[in-house]
């Protein structure tokens, strides 16, 4: 974390943990990937390293990652996927060398094909925002009932029910809204 850039958001898909670093984009946008450096940060954060990252390859990212937001909402609401969208998610799924490695302890890692390869990184977020799309993982695609976030997120839940991408932010607040509203509708007494 470095001082004087918004926070990540952290979640346990890949695809959406990265639309995520636009946030609040019905409110006040936050951009969490501000500058090459931070994307460099992002992808560190979830397992794909790279040494440096360029202003193109920052742009190329912030496309991706409003194709797979654009898709991904459309897929929620059972749209017409966006032909641009699947246009870009496609090219950058298709224009990187990123390898599937099994560790010794059974886990996946992805090796990139050189350190420098932004390019690479995108396009495991891109397998990982196809993957979901395309119905290929256990979960279903929805859109967060924060009027100011709308997010699509990926709700892994058993009852497939979660109403909003994150609970320690849009999760709280609206409860916070709401708890606020009934206090205003039932005054209490004065003592
Ligand atoms: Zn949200």
């Amino acid at each position: 974390m470095r001082a004087g850039f918004p926070d990540f958001r952290l979640g346990n898909v890949l695809a959406t943990s990265f639309t995520g670093t636009l946030s609040e984009r019905h409110g006040n946008a936050v951009e969490r990937i501000p500058a090459p450096h931070r994307l460099v940060d992002w992808l560190a954060v979830n397992g794909l390293a790279v040494d440096s990252c360029t202003t193109a390859q920052l742009d190329l990212a912030r496309e991706l990652r409003e194709s797979i937001h654009a898709a991904a909402t459309a897929a929620a609401i059972q749209d017409a996927l966006p032909a641009s969208a699947v246009q870009v998610i496609n090219d950058r799924s298709a224009q990187g060398r990123a390898a599937a490695i099994l560790t010794p302890e059974g886990e996946r890692r992805w090796r990139l094909s050189s350190a420098s390869c932004v390019e690479d990184a995108l396009s495991v977020i891109a397998a990982d925002a196809i993957s979901i799309i395309a119905g290929e993982r256990d979960g279903r695609l929805a859109l967060c009932a924060s009027p100011t976030c709308q997010a699509a997120f990926f709700d892994t839940s058993q009852s497939r029910t979660r109403k909003w991408c994150d609970m320690n932010t849009c999760g709280n607040r609206q409860k916070k809204a709401r708890f606020h509203a009934n206090q205003r509708k039932n005054p209490r007494p004065a003592e």
